[in-house]
């Protein structure tokens, strides 16, 4: 079996479930299909939460014209809409009903509870249009049958139980395809949980793990991956493979294509991954695996931006190398602080970061009481892999480098946003 993932932009539209159709049409092999949110849902149920969170009743028209736009999709798709139309009231009222009851306490308790709707409704939608043309087809609640811990908006799966119940519930015993939700999963007390923003990749990977799947294809907008964002360099060209241990280094170094968690369940099942475009459905795509070579002297370029590098000096002016070492990235670890480059000298340190500012603002706050702290914001971090000093010169040339870090395959530079 297969397991194929389409984003948000695939289901944006009813011509976009179509194209949906036709592709999943074309596959002989059995398939878990993963679906996000249509389009921008997910922004959209943010931002009811929030108003309804501030008590702003507003929230109810954010809510409806969310619904409008599903219930649009439903009239131009189905002939017959009574029956996914129905299915959608149906999630729509329950989502109501939980906005309507006593608050929850937690901001990412009831995040969760909320957010995860988009979800559901596209697979609703999804499947009920797939069944009119191949038999065998089921929307499955994945809530039942990937288990989290309580770690909301950024849950944990419990492996070996989930793996348990994805097993049972998606056994292709009379069924060829199920339709299920990304980005979503299920507490076993019954509560829903979302495993981080863009996680419907993570999702795919983590079903074709349990269920040994012989590949995955992710289906965007894109061709493949490219060496760089073709908004940035826009001579940018597609890589025919990669190996994980690239795609690992190029989604930590901040390139967008993948959700960073993806490869980690596909390299240790050695499933390869297939990033191809549902608007050219018949390309190849980029596949990551593990016997990739990539082609020779194609440097890949990679964009991190809204970075903070933060630089620090232990105060009685020791050693940065020795036990200052983990009490710094204990501080960080503790603010919740994911560490993107470190370079160290004998009594000083810098490290790159996100540009969280909040957390930052408390981290600094607390290192400053053994550790003079400063900080410069509005950088960015430019990384090349496998790097030649004409790429080098082509994306730093006229930029203020304020740290520069090499090793024989990346070479790194924070630099002032142009
Ligand atoms: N719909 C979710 C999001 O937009 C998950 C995903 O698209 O992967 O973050
Ligand atoms: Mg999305």
């Amino acid at each position: 079996m297969k397991v194929f993932k389409f984003g948000g932009a695939s289901v944006r539209d009813a011509s976009g479930m179509r194209n949906l159709s036709m592709i999943v049409s074309e596959e002989s092999a059995d398939l878990v299909v993963v679906v996000s949110a249509l389009g921008k849902t997910t922004n959209a149920l943010e931002k009811v939460l929030k108003a309804w969170l501030a008590g702003d009743k507003a929230y109810l028209l954010l809510l409806e014209e969310i619904y409008n736009n599903h219930q649009s999709v439903i009239q131009e798709l189905f002939t017959d809409k009574t029956v996914p139309s129905g299915k959608i009231d149906v999630w729509f009222t329950l989502l109501k009903e939980y906005l309507l009851s006593e608050k929850s306490p937690g901001y990412d308790f009831n995040y969760d509870q909320v957010v995860s709707y988009g979800e559901i409704w596209s697979t609703v939608i999804v499947a009920e249009y797939l069944m009119i043309n191949l038999p065998g087809t089921e929307w499955v609640d994945i809530r039942n049958a990937l288990l989290t811990d309580d770690n909301y908006r950024d849950a944990n799966i419990l492996w070996s139980e989930s793996t348990e119940r994805v097993k049972k519930i998606l056994d292709f015993k009379k069924k060829r395809i199920y339709v299920t939700q990304g980005f979503i999963g299920g507490t076993s007390a019954g509560h829903t949980t979302t495993l981080g923003r863009e996680g419907s990749d993570y999702t795919a990977a983590i079903l074709a793990n349990m269920l040994d799947a012989e590949s995955v294809v992710v289906w965007k907008d894109v061709p493949g991956i490219l060496n760089a964002d073709p908004k940035w360099l826009p001579d940018a060209q597609k890589l025919d493979e990669i190996s994980y241990k690239e795609a690992v280094e190029m989604t930590f170094s901040g390139a967008k294509v993948i959700h960073p968690k993806t490869i980690k369940p596909l390299h240790n099942k050695n499933i390869p991954l297939h990033v191809r475009s549902f608007l050219l459905p018949a390309g190849k795509g980029t596949v990551i695996k593990a016997d990739a070579t990539l082609k020779k002297g194609i440097p890949v370029f990679i964009k991190k931006e809204d970075q903070i590098l933060i630089s620090l000096q232990p105060n009685d002016f020791s050693f940065v190398m020795g036990d200052n070492l983990s009490r710094i990235f204990h501080f960080f670890m503790t603010h919740g602080i994911k560490v993107n480059l470190v370079e160290a000298s004998a009594v000083s340190i810098d490290v790159c970061v996100d540009d969280e500012r909040e957390k930052v603002d408390a981290l600094i706050e607390d290192l400053k009481t053994e550790f003079s702290a400063v900080y410069n914001d509005n950088v960015e971090m430019l990384s090349i892999r496998h790097y030649t000093e004409e790429a080098v010169g082509r994306i730093t040339d006229a930029r203020e480098i304020l740290l520069e870090q090499r090793t024989r395959s990346t070479v790194r530079f924070v630099v002032r946003t142009a």
